[in-house]
């Protein structure tokens, strides 16, 4: 009979499988047409099985290889080429390291993507991702050179102060260490990476004639023998395993187990990347000895991470509804509002990001299962475990997943070989999911009291009390605040320590080490504990800008690091060459008011004994007049007020890393549009 097509052949025509496939550049415009004579309209299930059943059975067998029967159209068997044919729901970061994994074993596989241009809903934009150092070392025990080229490509954020922080004050809460656990056990430090380039650069290496594009996998049937995928578009696809690595709303999921509701997280979180444009042509970045911190704050929290190319991707949380929608145009302005009085950290960011790169979802997860598949189907990646994004771990826990899959199958196919049986897959992926479901639902729960912990943070008494807030003026740290901290600074270490180390003895055959490039500063333990240091350390020029509202501050000064020349503030210029100078024309400012002075990487300020005073306001919103002739320690973010009524001067001091425009040069362009 004629109309039986072999479109499950082993080694599948070039020419059909082309059309389809992935290729670079990546084009939505391929032409989908193949030389399928049938085209499947399967009216039910119950039908989907009569029709399945007249697929051209591929057999896996040990003795003689693979072995192909003849289809009724006559079709002659093929030698075979590969031991296993997997096939791969999902072509996320899940699905393409499964793949790469799978094809280093040597076994053939065939990747499904219904849309690689939309990784998982991060839109036009693609948000970065952070790969941490449990899924870079997986990374490299499955393909060093891929690992290593995803690690050229990524910034590391492991070699800096991470942790978090109070969203009000900005002032640290608890630093995360993520260097000493890596480098303690011979792993990669942590890195950020571009999600589109992570993808080209795995895309790459799985190889375009493996990945079919626009290929949207909706059904499935499992006869024991083979699994038997049917696209949309009609054309189904044979092999021997099937993996579901189909992302939260997993398809495969929903037919091996039935329909089951996402959690919502009860966050919608916007997301933006930008550069810190500043006025007068300034780019400024704050590339200080940090580069990831949660911000916290009650029923709303905000993420900022350095992403490297002088680029800072951001994400607010804001506990709410699911389905929220904005006015056109309004994220910003809602952000503004709602982050309001947030540390400059915080609101510098949304202000420098443009409206259009403000993108929105909301944050669901699924409660872990602890049995992942049926049969000679399994689920990989978010498909089963898909978490809150809160320990940057859920695109980790795929890449381990992808490691450990391949790795059992590979295991089972050397022991059906040494044994002379056909290979056990059902065994091999029960033991896949035994390997891999206590480690991954411990995360996942970590990742959910996370969350709880970012927004659930009251940094002082009356906080969420409602007519009780007004005792928030009081600034009495909330006991919330001072348990969790004693509580985390013991339990922080240990899970980080388990997190990025405790997958590393299943890695068969990756040597420990470490990559000289991933080298720290020798300050960083310092850094840890000593705020002081960290402050005096900071890669920043340091500025005071005019606060809003002040009449007769309108002009940006930049701080002299200059020991051995202070700067004189006052309402007339003082021309002096060991001195430098800034004019205040107010007449709350004295001739001679205030000195400000450079030692050792801090700055101090001095009232000059001024008619009005000098006032700082701290990041606690503590406002205290500067004793006269003792010089007062400057911190970012601190009010300076010179002189005391309605038409004192007043300034920020910010601490910012400025760059030039001009002096970005065309790879720093390139670098930047690509993330
Ligand atoms: C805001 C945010 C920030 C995050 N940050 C991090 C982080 O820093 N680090 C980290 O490790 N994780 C992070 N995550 C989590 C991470 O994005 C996911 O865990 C990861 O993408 C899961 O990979 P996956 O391959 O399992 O699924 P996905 O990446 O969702 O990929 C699934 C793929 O399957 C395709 N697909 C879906 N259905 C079908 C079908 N029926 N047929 C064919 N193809 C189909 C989709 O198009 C998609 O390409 C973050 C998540 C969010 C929301």
């Amino acid at each position: 009979m004629t109309s039986v097509v072999l479109y499950n052949q082993i080694n599948p025509l070039t020419a059909v499988f082309s059309r389809t496939h992935f290729s670079f550049p990546m084009s939505k415009d391929f032409p989908t047409e193949i030389c399928c004579s049938v085209k499947h309209k399967l009216k039910s299930r119950k039908q989907e099985h009569g029709q399945f059943k007249k697929v051209t059975r591929v057999r896996s067998s040990v003795a003689g290889g693979l072995q192909v029967e003849l289809s009724e159209s006559g079709s002659a068997s093929r030698p075979p080429e590969k031991k296993l044919r997997v096939l791969v729901a999902g072509g996320g970061i899940g699905g393409l390291v499964f793949a790469l994994a799978a094809k280093r074993k040597g076994f053939e596989v065939v990747v499904f993507e219904k849309d690689l241009s939309a990784i998982r809903g991060e839109g036009q934009y693609r948000g970065p991702i952070q790969i941490q150092s449990n899924a870079l070392a997986a990374l490299e025990a499955i393909d060093i050179d891929v690992a290593e080229e995803v690690m050229c490509a990524g910034c590391i954020t492991g070699d800096r102060i991470n942790g978090l922080v109070d969203g009000i004050s900005g002032s640290w809460y608890v630093k995360f260490d993520t260097f000493t656990p890596a480098v303690e056990r011979g792993l990669p430090v942590t890195r950020v990476i571009s999600r589109m380039t992570l993808q080209e650069i795995l895309a790459h290496a799985v190889g375009s004639d493996t990945i079919m594009n626009e290929s949207n996998v909706v059904d499935f049937v499992d006869n024991g023998e083979k699994v038997t995928v049917k696209l949309e578009n009609g054309h189904c696809y044979e092999g021997d395993v099937l993996v579901g690595a189909d992302g939260i709303w997993s398809k495969v999921r929903k037919i091996l187990f039935g329909p089951t509701e996402a959690i919502y997280s009860g966050y919608t979180c916007y997301t933006g990347r930008t550069l810190i444009l500043g006025e007068e042509g300034y780019i400024y970045t704050y590339k200080f000895f940090h580069r990831y911190r949660v911000f916290l704050g009650h029923k709303q929290y905000f993420v900022s991470s350095d992403v490297g190319g002088g680029k800072m991707q951001w994400y607010a949380f804001h506990n709410e509804s699911p389905g929220g929608i904005d006015v056109p145009k309004g994220r910003k302005e809602r952000l503004l509002k709602l982050f309001e009085g947030w540390c400059d950290n915080v609101i510098d960011l949304l202000l420098a990001t443009d409206e259009d790169a403000i993108l929105r979802r909301d944050i669901y997860d699924r409660t872990p299962i602890f049995t992942w598949g049926k049969g000679r189907v399994t689920l990989l990646g978010d498909s089963v475990h898909a978490m809150q994004p809160n320990l940057g771990q859920g695109g980790c826990m795929a890449i381990e997943d992808g490691y450990q899959l391949a790795l059992e199958l590979d295991k089972a196919w050397r022991q059906s070989v040494k044994a002379g049986n056909t290979i056990d897959i059902v065994s091999s992926l029960k033991r896949y999911e035994n390997a891999r479901k206590v480690r991954v639902a411990i995360i996942h729960g970590l990742a959910r009291m996370a969350a709880m912990m970012a927004s659930t943070y009251k940094a002082y008494l009356g906080v969420g009390l409602g007519p009780l807030s007004f005792l928030t003026k009081y600034k009495i740290p909330h006991p919330g605040r001072v348990g969790g901290r004693i509580f985390i600074d013991v339990a922080m270490p240990l899970m980080l320590s388990w997190v990025l180390g405790g997958n590393g003895s299943k890695l068969e055959g990756r040597v420990l080490h470490c990559r000289l490039s991933d080298k720290a500063s020798d300050q960083l333990r310092r850094w840890f504990t000593d705020n002081d240091a960290l402050e005096r350390a900071l890669d920043a020029d340091w500025f005071l800008l005019p606060v809003g509202g002040s009449t007769s501050a309108s002009e940006i000064f930049v701080l002299s690091r200059d020991e051995k020349r202070p700067c004189i503030i006052g309402s007339v210029p003082h021309a002096n060459s060991l001195e430098a100078s800034i004019t205040i024309p107010s007449q709350q400012v004295s001739e001679m008011h205030a000195r400000i002075s450079y030692k050792d990487g801090a700055f101090f300020l001095t009232d000059l004994s001024s008619k009005h005073g000098t006032w700082i306001t701290d990041n606690e919103g503590r406002q205290y007049r500067v004793t006269p002739n003792l010089p007062t320690r400057l911190r970012p973010t601190d009010v300076i007020d010179f002189g005391s009524d309605k038409l004192q001067a007043a300034f920020r001091v910010k601490a910012m890393k400025t760059q030039h425009k001009s002096t970005h040069n065309e790879d720093e362009t390139a670098a930047l549009q690509a993330m």
